[in-house]
């Protein structure tokens, strides 16, 4: 069976014994990457089920430092939810709730843990939402059985799609893997059951006798973030501007995103030198946000209550939200993406390249193509790269230089502070040809036509690349071919390290050769 059926079957399985359990001292919700109080499923269940039995509820989060390497996990991102974790634990603590952070050294050991943890506090009622890459719910599943054979009932529940993943299938029963038949069924589906926008309430303030019951937990430390995963303070110092954490910036940030963006979004989403989108992917990806609650606020800035009517831009957007949900079913329904093969078998047989000075020019923005280099000097300075240049510098790598795409997908997440395996798993097979609806023959992006379609005066590749600040709007798109070469030479601006004309009629050749091969 599919992960996701090994988890639901362990649930089904023990739920008559579950049922019979009484709460004892305490319920635990189990904190992953839903670092929030609001609209949290999962948790309003936990508060819910403690307040009614009138005993503490506590928030429990563990973190292996193996599971920071084993996810690739960015830097920046981690130092991002442990700020998460500090503003969560402020947030609980008023409402006498504790969060408890463990760190347990392997990963493998977290079910252990838990499980000790469990019986140190009497709790015999845990909450947790599910997660959907295949490890997740291969020790979901073990920890369910776990628990039942000690008494213990712990509930995993849907939360992070708007639309639960299994519930959506084409007419002749099959799951979807082609985007716009599967968005139209994604809204028919909400629309027949609206109450998918139903928010779930934020645990309300547990009693001081609660609190006093748990009280050493309130004290835990933070944990120590291994040195390969800090940031310098420089580092810090920048990347906490641009994202402060917590839930109540996600929300701050929705709500003004809602009242002055969202109208226009469908007309400057795609201008990478405009702050045009909403800049929420992080707290998505943190769970200080819920895709639920971002639907919600959009649609209310509209009229009507239909998601595909009203203002352009709210359409757009929930359009794009939606395509979140799209790359967690696609992992659901077929995991093996998540062990780095591509969607369909024959695209294993691409030849790729590993140039290693390409893919380090690549990386560190020194391709000789402006708007490819702008791309990932931006990635380096902020953690996060606006979406149409994450589509460019994919196709780039994959096609231009045909380097194997699960190198730029492993460098992404290790850059990024929205990390997110699904969505980066589902931008790189969409922009390398190798995932769900690949289009090998027909989606080449050419660099110098998107960098003048989308930043036609060369604001971004300026803002980037300083040596190119003296350039004319013609010439800063590709000063070796447009006559600007001395210029960019004595500004230190390298040449291009592949012709495009070239690349692409190599890339059709290979893509071929590795297709038709039996
Ligand atoms: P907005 O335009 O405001 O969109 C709102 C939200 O919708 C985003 O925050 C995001 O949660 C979701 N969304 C928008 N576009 C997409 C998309 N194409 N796929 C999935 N979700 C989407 N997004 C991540 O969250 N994490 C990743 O690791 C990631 N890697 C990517 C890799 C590649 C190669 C590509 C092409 C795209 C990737 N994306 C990823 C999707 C997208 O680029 C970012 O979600 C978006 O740029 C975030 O900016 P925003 O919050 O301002 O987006």
């Amino acid at each position: 069976p599919r992960p996701i059926e090994s988890l639901l079957g362990a649930l089904e399985h023990t739920a008559e014994s579950r049922n019979g359990i009484d709460v004892k001292d305490a319920v635990v919700h189990w904190f992953k990457m839903d670092l929030r109080t609001h609209d949290n499923r999962a948790l309003s269940l936990a508060s819910e089920k403690a307040k009614d039995a009138g005993v503490p509820l506590i928030g429990l989060y563990v973190v292996s430092p193996q599971d920071f390497e084993a996810h690739l996990t960015a830097p920046v991102r981690v130092d991002f939810v442990m700020r998460t974790l500090q503003v969560l634990k402020h947030d609980l603590a008023k409402l006498n709730v504790p969060l408890h952070v463990e760190t347990v050294e392997k990963r493998k050991e977290i079910p252990k843990r838990i499980l000790e943890f469990l019986d140190e506090w009497g709790a015999n009622h845990m909450f947790a939402n599910m997660e959907y890459e295949v490890d997740e719910l291969r020790r979901e599943a073990k920890m369910v059985h776990l628990c039942a054979e000690r008494g213990i009932a712990f509930e995993v529940v849907h939360d992070t799609c708007v639309v639960p993943p299994g519930a959506l299938q084409s007419g002749s029963g099959k799951q979807y893997s082609v985007y716009s038949p599967w968005f139209r069924a994604w809204l028919a589906h909400i629309h027949t059951n609206p109450d998918l926008l139903t928010l779930f309430k934020a645990p309300p303030t547990f009693s001081p006798a609660a609190r006093a019951k748990v009280a050493v937990l309130f004290d835990c430390e933070m944990p120590q973030v291994p040195e390969s995963k800090r940031l310098s303070e420089e580092d810090a110092q920048r990347l906490h501007a641009f994202w402060p954490a917590g839930e109540h910036e996600a929300m701050d940030r929705l709500e003004k995103f809602c009242q002055e963006k969202i109208g226009k979004y469908h007309q400057r989403r795609n201008v990478p030198s405009e702050a045009g989108t909403s800049s929420l992917s992080v707290h998505l990806a943190t769970g200080t946000l819920s895709a639920r609650t971002a639907v919600l606020y959009a649609r209310n800035r509209n009229k009507v209550k239909k998601l595909d009517a009203g203002i352009e831009g709210v359409q757009t957007w929930i359009s794009e939200v939606a395509w979140r949900d799209f790359y967690k079913h696609v992992l659901v329904n077929w995991p093996y993406v998540c062990m780095n093969k591509p969607f369909k078998p024959e695209y294993s047989n691409i030849t790729w390249s590993y140039n290693a000075s390409h893919f380090a020019a690549w990386s560190q923005g020194r391709t000789g193509f402006p708007v490819i280099d702008a791309a990932m000097r931006q990635m380096a300075h902020m953690g996060w790269m606006h979406n149409r240049c994450r589509m460019i510098v994919a196709s780039f790598l994959a096609k231009d230089l045909l380097i194997d795409w699960r190198m730029g997908e492993r460098f992404f997440m290790e850059n990024l502070i929205d990390g997110d395996f699904a969505s980066n798993n589902g931008g790189w097979g969409f922009s390398a040809s190798v995932g769900v609806d690949p289009q090998p023959y027909f989606r080449i992006f050419n660099p110098l036509l998107q960098s003048e379609k989308f930043d036609p005066n060369g604001e971004y590749i300026k803002k980037w690349i300083p040596e190119l600040k003296g350039m004319t709007n013609k010439e800063v798109h590709d000063p070796y071919g447009r006559g600007a070469g001395a210029k960019a030479r004595k500004a230190g601006y390298p040449e291009r390290i592949v012709e495009h004309k070239d690349a692409r009629a190599r890339a059709l050749a290979v893509y071929k050769e590795g297709l038709e091969r039996d």
